[in-house]
């Protein structure tokens, strides 16, 4: 059986062979009649796209001109590559390639590894099938679950961190930080600082885990700048971002006006629950980004969890998205 790219592309083969003289094709690929949604540009309209040479060199409304192969996309989205800020997909060599299958063309590890084992997810990112970047822990072990990998302060060694930025600067765009009371307990005001203080010298960016955090959400939000961002945003309480009246702490909108980044972390059920997804959106705070945290046990019923996460049909890459899934 051959599908319907492999079909298209013959079909074109076929046509060139039947006219003698005919000229090379105008273009390499052609996708026609998709309803193309370029943020970057402001564009979400029906439109024909034709690349060349690995290029996208025209999108237009309605592209004549030859192709060597054909895509008919009517009834379907083409957007630029999707950017997952969230994922665990540095843990293992075969993480990259499943994205791949979502449209995943970018991901950031977020902080699976700490200075101690950073150096194998910059080997995974370096050597992707698409662009992978990484995000160190600011615990020197990575992520510890069960267990937590804050509970131990002595964990988070800024020089240490400081030193894994530096020889992986070339993948490595963040720090991350676990503050959920089940991770850090007491210590997280005092790791978010140590955090910071080992992306300070390269101007990198601040990530961090808040769900049923020690400390208050506005004491938390009070130690991040412009460019860090908060995942599992919709977490509910302890000390999220509704006060016991379902309204949002005013240092919330204030944290977003002065550029902190908020982002929905998909993970899993206590990373978000509708109650306060729709109390927080009647109030305005929708999301700037959504990523996955890498994770498929946030859907309900366990199963038909794998169908509805791993969209591809195979069993055996829905296997392994399974056992690549990092606990929370
Ligand atoms: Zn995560």
């Amino acid at each position: 059986m051959m599908n319907r790219r492999q079909f298209v592309y013959m079909g074109g083969a076929a046509l060139f062979a039947s006219i003698p003289n005919a000229r090379a094709a105008t273009y390499d690929l052609l996708i026609k009649g998709g309803r193309v949604i370029d943020p970057s540009v402001g564009l979400d309209a029906i439109r024909d796209i034709a690349i060349a040479g690995g290029k996208i060199v025209a999108v237009e409304a309605d592209i004549a001109g030859d192709a060597s192969q054909a895509i008919d996309a009517r009834g379907k989205i083409v957007a630029p590559g999707l950017i997952d800020i969230h994922t665990h997909a540095g843990r293992s060599k075969e993480g990259p390639a499943l994205l791949v299958q979502d449209g995943v063309t970018g991901w950031v590890d977020a902080g699976s590894a700490g200075a101690d084992n950073i150096d194998q997810i910059a080997t995974v990112a370096r050597t992707g099938p698409q662009v992978g970047r990484a995000l160190v822990n600011i615990a020197r072990t990575g992520v510890i679950s069960p267990g937590g990998e804050l509970h131990d302060l002595n964990s988070a060694n800024v020089a240490l961190a400081q030193g894994a930025i530096a020889r992986n600067h070339d993948v490595i765009v963040g720090v991350k930080a676990r503050l959920s009371n089940n991770v850090a307990g007491a210590n997280d005001l005092e790791a978010l600082r140590r955090a910071q203080e080992a992306a300070a010298p390269f101007n990198l960016p601040v990530m961090i885990h808040v769900g049923q955090n020690y400390s208050p959400m506005r004491a938390i939000l009070a130690l991040l700048k412009r460019g860090d961002i908060v995942t599992h945003m919709y977490a509910p309480g302890m000390n999220g971002i509704l006060d016991d009246k379902g309204v949002l702490f005013p240092e919330v909108t204030a944290a977003r006006r002065r550029g902190v980044l908020f982002d929905f972390g998909n993970g899993v059920a206590d990373h978000f629950d509708w109650d306060t997804v729709e109390k927080a959106t009647r109030q305005g705070l929708w999301p700037d980004t959504f990523s996955t945290d890498w994770s498929v046990t946030s859907r309900r019923p366990a199963s038909s969890i794998c169908r509805m996460s791993c969209r591809s049909s195979s069993r055996s890459a829905c296997r392994s998205a399974r056992s690549l899934h990092v606990p929370p």
